[in-house]
């Protein structure tokens, strides 16, 4: 991951990617079973909504209010961070994840990432210097390559 100048949660495991059990315990929190799943499904799937989050994890018994709280608690706790995108909703990022835009198809619903936004670029836009930017949210919208070959198609995502 490219460190562009932000100071992300450093809750990387020295190999293997991160160990959700001890990102909970640097940060206080007890290391409970929905927890540590919904971290694992996090890291695991690509930008995850709350609804990926909950098949991946209701066979472990975990129900879609704790599914919803627990997100919450890891929100506020700087281990993930959700980004809104148009037609899909939110989807989650781990706190590792230096800020950086989206690439969104709207026909197709293709999400990508696009490289972190390096701080220089925020200054210029008028962030203040002692302003601690945790994330920034912008999401590019468009037709990808493969949808304008394709051309309009009448059953896009709205
Ligand atoms: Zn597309
Ligand atoms: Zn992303």
């Amino acid at each position: 991951m490219t460190d562009a100048g932000f100071t992300p949660v450093d809750i990387h495991a020295p190999a293997g990617g991160l160990d959700a059990r001890a990102a909970l315990r640097a940060r206080g929190l007890r290391a409970t079973e929905a927890r540590v799943l919904l971290l694992d499904a996090i890291r695991d799937l690509d930008h995850p909504t709350v609804e990926a989050l909950h098949l991946a994890t209701r066979d472990r018994g975990i129900a879609l209010t704790t599914v919803y709280r627990t997100l919450e608690t890891l929100e506020r706790a700087g281990l993930v961070w959700a980004v809104h995108v148009p037609g899909t909703g939110r989807t989650y990022h781990l706190g590792t994840h230096a800020p950086h835009a989206h690439l969104l198809c709207r026909e197709c619903g293709r999400l990508e990432d696009l490289e972190p936004i390096p701080e220089d670029a925020l200054a210029d836009r008028g962030v203040p210097d002692d302003f601690e930017v945790e994330h920034v949210q912008l999401t590019v919208i468009g037709r990808c390559a493969d949808c304008r070959t394709r051309g309009y198609s009448a059953n896009r995502p709205a």
